[in-house]
Formats: C-alpha cells, sequence, structure tokens
C-alpha cells in the first residue's frame, strides 16, 4: 500500500515512521511544503533511531530498512499514486481546507483522504471534498502510542471506517472507532481535565507540585496534569478548551482565566522553558 503523509512536522513524519516501522507492505512518502522540510522532518526521525543503534537497542539493518521505505519530497510528487493520503499539516481550518480540496483533485478514485486533525471537524473539512474523508488521530509520539481514534464524520461510509481500523491495527495500534464529536474521546476528557486543574491552582486550592503529586499518588496517572499541560504547550490546551467552550456552547468547557492569562504572557510551558514549571 502506498501511503502520501501530507505534513512532515511532529506529527507527519511521526506517522511516516509508524508505517514504515510496521514492514514492506508500505511505501511511504513523506511531504511537506517544500522537499527539504520534509527532509528535515524525516531527518529528525533518522536521528532518533540512530541513538537507538547506538545505545544497542535497535539493528542499523532495521533502521536502514525503515529509512528504506520512506521517500520524501513535495504532495505533487506522490499523492496521484497513493492508496491513502493522510493530512497532519498544521491545525489551521484555512490551510487544512485549502489542502482537502486540492487532495481531493489530485487523488486517484479510490484512494482514502484523512486528516489528523485533533480538533477540527471531520465533516466540515469534507465540505471541500467530492468524496468522503475520515479521520485518522494518531498521539505523539505516533511509532509509539497505541491509540488511533478513527473518526467518521456524517458522511464517511462504514466500509472507510472498516478499512481504516484494519490499517491501524496492521501498525500495531489499538484504534478505537469514534462518531464525531468536538474533542473526540480523548481530548474531551483529557483536556478539561487539566483545565480543572489550572482551576484549582487559581483558586488556591494547593500549589502547582501538590496538585500533581496528588493526582500521581491518588488517581495512579502516571505524570500530574499541570505538568502535562506544560509539555502538551499551554497554548494548545487553551485552543482545544476554546473549540470544546465554541462548538457546545456549554459553559463546564469554559477555560480557566489563568489559562489564558498565561498563554498571553508568552509562558507556554516546556516550549518555552516555563510553564506551571520551570524548565
Ligand atoms: P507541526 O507544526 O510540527 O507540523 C506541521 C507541518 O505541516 C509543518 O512541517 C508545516 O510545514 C506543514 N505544512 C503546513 N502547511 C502545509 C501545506 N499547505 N502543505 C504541506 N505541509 C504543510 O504540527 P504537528 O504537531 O505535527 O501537528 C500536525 C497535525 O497533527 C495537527 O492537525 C495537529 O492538531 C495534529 N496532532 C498533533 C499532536 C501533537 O501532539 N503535536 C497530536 C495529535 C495530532
Amino acid at each position: 500500500m502506498k501511503v502520501c503523509i501530507i505534513g512532515a512536522g511532529t506529527m507527519g513524519s511521526g506517522i511516516a515512521h509508524a508505517f514504515a516501522q510496521a514492514g514492506d507492505q508500505y511505501e511511504v512518502f513523506s511531504t511537506d511544503i517544500t522537499k527539504e522540510l520534509a527532509d528535515k522532518g524525516i531527518g529528525k526521525v533518522a536521528a532518533g533511531m540512530a541513538k537507538r543503534v547506538a545505545k544497542g537497542k535497535m539493528a542499523q539493518e532495521e533502521m536502514d530498512a525503515i529509512l528504506g521505505r520512506i521517500k520524501t519530497g513535495v504532495k505533487e510528487d506522490f499523492i496521484a499514486d497513493a492508496d491513502l493520503v493522510i493530512e497532519a499539516s498544521t491545525e489551521n481550518p484555512e490551510i487544512k481546507r485549502a489542502l482537502f480540496k486540492e487532495m481531493d483533485e489530485m487523488a486517484k478514485e479510490g484512494a482514502i483522504l484523512a486528516s489528523n486533525t485533533s480538533t477540527l471537524s471531520i465533516t466540515q473539512l469534507n465540505q471541500v471534498c467530492k468524496r468522503p474523508i475520515i479521520g485518522m488521530h494518531f498521539f505523539n509520539p505516533a511509532p509509539v502510542m497505541k491509540l488511533v481514534e478513527v473518526t467518521a464524520g456524517l458522511n464517511t461510509p462504514d466500509s472507510m471506517v472498516d478499512e481504516v481500523m484494519a490499517i491501524s491495527k496492521d501498525l500495531g495500534k489499538n484504534p478505537v472507532k469514534v462518531n464525531e464529536a468536538p474533542g473526540f474521546i480523548v481530548n474531551r476528557m483529557l483536556i478539561p481535565m487539566i483545565n480543572e486543574a489550572v482551576f484549582t491552582l487559581a483558586e488556591g486550592v494547593a500549589s502547582a507540585e501538590d496538585i500533581d503529586s496528588a493526582m500521581k499518588d491518588g488517581a495512579g496517572h502516571p505524570m500530574g496534569p499541570l505538568h502535562l499541560a506544560d509539555l502538551i504547550g499551554l497554548d494548545v490546551c487553551l485552543f482545544v478548551m476554546e473549540i470544546l467552550y465554541n462548538e457546545f456552547a456549554d459553559s463546564k468547557y469554559r477555560p480557566c482565566p489563568l489559562l489564558t492569562k498565561m498563554v498571553r504572557g508568552g509562558k507556554l510551558g516546556c516550549k518555552t522553558g516555563e510553564g506551571f514549571f520551570k524548565y
């Protein structure tokens, strides 16, 4: 199966890796705005694997085989030949809608078009396409995390859901079927929990350290919600809360004002060196 991935950032390059490591049944095309950007993304995948080889955790032959299954370029080089096209570009509705229009025009008849979007409506993205599309939501890091949310928009046929579930299982994933709703499953529960942790902090119920410690020791979470927020990026957490709040028009999803203030102040978490904790 030929798989073309649009966008070679964190997720796109990880998804390319996930397919390439599954075996010879996949030929992977990693694309971005320029071939250089795609090369940069796959370069990071290669550097990560080289570290594992150096530590004796992976054989050089395996690394070579995985990289040998990935070609890089721009979508125009590969898309017409692909059986599955996965869009993993920037989370911006205008960019994604423009891409899906082009993907629909350029991909062959019968090719599946999928989006890795975390928050956008599959049914809405489908408005610009003549064929039905589907959500294929991987989690970061894509080669490792087991979940794929296979999301059916209003017009996605069951046969396409079955096919994408089967492909996800072939990658070694544990896919779940989702009937499209804002935040799908994981983000709908995870991000409001983080938002509640921020309210708990803002109300002075406990310190950031103690909130995280309580959720680790009392709820068995591997990582506290405020540290997790720093890792995800406070801007991303706020963006998801705003989507949930606007889509459901329900005050239970209102973003905590402290979260908004942190984002406005440029304290976005690990990526800026400071969020609820310092890095
Ligand atoms: P990123 O910023 O790391 O990568 C986005 C890539 O898309 C960039 O390399 C950019 O050059 C490219 N791009 C932008 N416009 C393009 C275009 N017109 N054509 C081709 N390439 C284009 O972002 P990311 O974190 O990899 O996120 C990508 C998608 O995956 C988003 O929809 C995001 O919501 C989703 N997602 C992200 C995560 C995560 O943890 N980062 C997890 C699950 C899903």
